[in-house]
């Protein structure tokens, strides 16, 4: 997610997480002073029944400073999971194929493990992206001091190597 603010709305075509068209969703974003949400709205067709479901829903979105400078948006996953609400601060969401609602690669069990294919997680392979997207999220939550004695503490330092190889990456 890049930065923006303000409220717009557009219909956007979204690819899933294995670069398939889904749907074209209209999508309203709306956000101030570092908070807002982003409201889905789709029509998602069941595969094999062809039900139709009408969705319609907000997902929160929250600011981190980025602690050089700017903010990184993140989406407040929207799923629940045996009735408890996920809430993870991610940087996606991911439909996958059977899914209805977007969620975090944790809800849905998306990663680029080494089991599969680990080529695909090197850097300029299709998975490079989100393994940086887990490495930094994790290392986020990580970090609980930004300084020590007036310098970036060794996590930090780390957090804002990855935040330059996302944005580089990921084209901020
Ligand atoms: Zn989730």
């Amino acid at each position: 997610m890049t930065t923006f603010c303000g409220h717009c709305s557009g219909v956007i075509t979204w690819t899933n997480h294995w670069g398939e068209q889904t749907a074209s969703i209209g999508v309203t974003v709306c956000a101030h002073d570092g908070e807002g949400h982003a409201q889905f709205q789709y029509t998602h067709t069941h595969r094999s029944t062809g039900e139709e479901t009408q969705c319609d829903y907000k997902v929160p979105l929250v600011t981190t400073p980025c602690h050089f400078g700017g903010v990184r948006w993140w989406f407040l996953c929207p799923l629940s999971r045996y009735g408890v609400y996920c809430g993870r601060r991610v940087g996606k969401l991911y439909l996958p194929p059977g899914g209805v609602y977007y969620g975090c690669r944790h809800c849905y069990d998306l990663s680029y493990e080494s089991r599969n294919e680990p080529r695909l997680a090197r850097p300029g392979g299709i998975g490079y992206p989100l393994v940086l997207e887990r490495q930094y999220e994790d290392l986020y939550g990580q970090v609980h001091r930004w300084t020590y004695r007036g310098r970036p503490t060794r996590k930090a330092k780390k957090l804002r190597i990855l935040e330059a190889r996302l944005d580089a990456c990921c084209g901020g």
